[in-house]
């Protein structure tokens, strides 16, 4: 099979929740002969859109699993990557974007540029994704492309240039004018597959001419070759799309394109924009890690090549009707049925028994996947966010994950729900990074841990579902940390005689807080003081104590312990030593650090008409928050805030009820912050009534 990869696209649609994204993949499938009719979203054939495999989806109407799709566009492969739009699932957001090479925003054109698209946007900055813009809705009361791309300029402050205008809008939308070839597109036939090219109505003329002279004006910035051309008046389509494309490549530039998914208008225009603009996977440079010859970690970027060894990134897990299904994308290399991998976390070696290119929730088996392919691999255990290779440790760069920041106790109703809780937690967890579980070993109930109130109501509801686990779930609850503010310095001898042999080891040095929220371990240690051997231990027996903290008896955080100097015995001194030896002395040193208690902030942007303002800056100030930035926009005001999380729950109710349901608001989590001193005090009282009773 030959095959270019400058032809591959791997894009991903994003967008705020109803803009339309799911009924623009839908035409998109329809289009390049995917799918062979177009289903209303939302069931009301009862069908439902091809990309919402899940019953839940369904029924939320929101896309929360990301599935891949391939698909054709004359002759050029094309990988759909659904990327979610809800923020509770920013990680499926952010695996998502790990593997795009490129990709749309779709807008609502009445609605424009809302407070999830900006959490959206700030994704793919950090992952440097290209874009594109499409508006979506033309045909939609009060829609204005135009206004939409200002908003894209100055909220999103992106170079967001039209490309395209609406041939009407509202009611007389009937397709798009093309700045670029300076002609009327109408979308004729049942489905709008029909493309009709014609002269630019009279009465869009003048619109036409000047929005060209915009474009090209922005456009030439990225071609002396165009900047000529406009001069000696010779400026061909060609010359545009190339300048166009290399403005988007560099994040400089987002062509926006229009039309409305839902009549059939602009969808193949689109289409070969994507073609034309959007990178191919040679375009992107992919960091990886691997052991370079000294036994440090070292960085290279993944050539793309069919040629070179095999590297692979496993970016979604789902449970299918036969087993695991893992999505993965290749950097390098290439996989055969039959082939053997190997899977740098574990070191194990795993056969490819099934490759399968995905259509939603159906499948076509396929012999081999090449650099830049998005298959999915049967039967294959790992864990999402795991590489293969050929055998040579590699790891994709690892992703962006925040740490869960709310919890609840969930309790199984019997022995069989049990069984089926444990089954369903294993494999969300194994899914979704941001999704964690433990044990609380105060009550003995399985904790859950997610991202947001929503988050983890998903899987409960998944797990009635999908494992028909019956659960009663408790509160949600915060989960707070601890730290040390001040630097203590310690020296402490451990020494224990049992018997016949003893135990000894010394450790001297310092501990203090980290800026980063991390754990740092540094050995300082010199002349052998401490046999390197026994370092290891060292930072095992601080390690362990990290889970429950002194004070308020949450996990620590930010700390920085460095190892200056000790001593060791020939005889009493073991691993064993050593590590009790920095238990007994973190114990011992910790509040001298003075701890305090810290709480998790979010992000929290709400959105809505500026007659709001008000009563939206209350109930973000009745909930200790500081204003972050307010920006006012066409009648439309947006607060950015931080917010403390435990001032968050049943936050939705409350900004509905006060806005008349008109404002809307996305929540992000942010940093960990001091927490105030009556939290404290609570948290403080909390903690010494838990160990007095575990004391009684
Ligand atoms: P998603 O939440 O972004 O996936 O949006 P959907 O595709 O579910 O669309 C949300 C609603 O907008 C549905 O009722 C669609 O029928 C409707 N819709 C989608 N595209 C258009 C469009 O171009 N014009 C109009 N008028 N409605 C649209």
């Amino acid at each position: 099979m030959s095959r270019e990869i400058s032809k591959l696209r791997n894009i991903g649609i994003s967008a705020h929740i109803d803009s339309g994204k799911t009924t623009l993949t839908e035409r998109i499938l329809f289009y390049t002969g995917r799918i062979h009719a177009i289903h209303e979203v939302r069931g009301k054939d009862g069908v439902g859109a091809t990309m919402d495999s899940m019953e839940l989806e369904r029924e939320r109407g929101i896309t929360i699993a990301s599935a891949a799709t391939h698909t054709e566009w004359n002759g050029h492969p094309i990988n759909i990557i659904d990327t979610p739009g809800h923020v509770d699932f920013t990680i499926e957001v952010e695996r998502a974007l790990r593997v795009l090479d490129g990709a749309m925003l779709v807008l609502c054109a009445v609605a424009g540029v809302q407070s999830q698209s900006m959490t959206v946007d700030r994704q793919m900055k950090r992952y440097k994704v290209p874009r594109l813009a499409f508006v979506n809705k033309c045909d939609r009361s009060g829609a204005n492309p135009a206004r939409v791309t200002d908003q894209l300029c100055e909220k999103l402050k992106h170079n967001a240039v039209m490309i395209q205008i609406p041939l009407g809008v509202e009611h007389d939308h009937e397709g798009i004018i093309d700045l670029i070839r300076m002609q009327a597109c109408r979308f004729e036939g049942e489905n709008g597959e029909k493309i009709v090219w014609g002269e630019i109505p009279e009465k869009y003329k003048i619109e036409a001419e000047a929005r060209r002279e915009q474009m090209l004006d922005a456009v030439s910035m990225f071609s002396d070759e165009l900047m000529e051309a406009i001069l000696e008046d010779k400026v061909t389509e060609e010359m545009i799309h190339v300048a166009v494309r290399k403005g988007t490549l560099s994040r400089d530039l987002t062509p926006v394109l229009m039309g409305s998914a839902y009549k059939n208008r602009g969808v193949q225009l689109l289409l070969d924009a994507v073609v034309r603009y959007l990178p191919d996977p040679t375009d992107v440079d992919n960091e990886a890690f691997r052991v370079g010859k000294d036994g440090e970690e070292e960085t290279f970027i993944l050539s793309n090549n069919d040629a070179d060894p095999m590297v692979a990134h496993a970016f979604k897990l789902e449970d299918g009707a036969y087993g695991q299904l893992t999505y993965i994308r290749l950097y390098q290399g290439t996989i055969r049925k039959g082939d053997n991998i190997y899977n740098s976390r574990t070191g194990k070696k795993v056969k490819v028994g099934r490759l399968v290119q995905m259509h939603a929730d159906q499948m076509e088996d396929i012999e081999v996947a090449h650099s830049g392919d998005i298959v999915a691999l049967f039967g294959v255990d790992c864990a999402s966010g795991d590489s293969f290779s050929d055998g040579t440790p590699v790891s994709v760069s690892s992703m962006h994950v925040p740490d869960p920041v709310i919890s609840l106790a969930v309790v199984p109703a019997d022995n069989k729900s049990q069984a089926n809780m444990a089954k369903a937690l294993n494999r969300f967890t194994k899914e979704d990074p941001t999704f964690q579980t433990m044990k609380d070993e105060e009550t003995g109930d399985t904790l859950i841990m997610g991202m947001g109130e929503l988050h983890l109501e998903v899987y409960l509801e998944r797990m009635k579902r999908e494992y028909s686990a019956e659960v009663t779930a408790g509160k949600p609850k915060v989960s707070y940390r601890e730290t040390i503010t001040q630097s203590t310095p310690f020296d402490y001898t451990h020494r224990k005689q049992t018997g016949g042999s003893g135990q000894y080891a010394k450790i001297v040095g310092t501990m203090e807080p980290s800026d980063d929220g991390e754990f740092h371990f540094d050995n300082k240690v010199s002349g052998g003081n401490i046999p390197t051997e026994y370092i290891p231990a060292v930072e095992k027996g601080f390690l362990s104590m990290l889970g429950k903290g002194a004070f308020v008896g949450h996990p620590v955080q930010g700390l920085r312990v460095i190892l200056e100097d000790g001593n060791s015995h020939a005889v009493d001194s073991s691993d064993q030593a050593f590590q009790s030896a920095a238990r007994a002395c973190f114990r011992e040193q910790y509040g001298r650090g003075k701890p305090i208690a810290l709480e998790p902030v979010m992000m929290v942007s709400v959105e809505g008409p500026s007659e709001f303002q008000g009563e939206i800056l209350s109930t973000l100030m009745q909930r200790r928050g500081i204003v972050q930035g307010t920006t006012e926009d066409d009648g439309f005001v947006r607060i950015d805030a931080h917010v403390p999380l435990s001032e968050m729950f049943g936050y939705a109710t409350v900004i509905r009820s006060s806005t008349q349901g008109k404002a809307e608001y996305t929540m992000e989590f942010a940093k960990y912050a001091p927490a105030p001193a009556e939290l404290t005090e609570k948290l403080v009282k909390e903690f010494a009534e838990k160990k007095a009773a575990g004391n009684k």
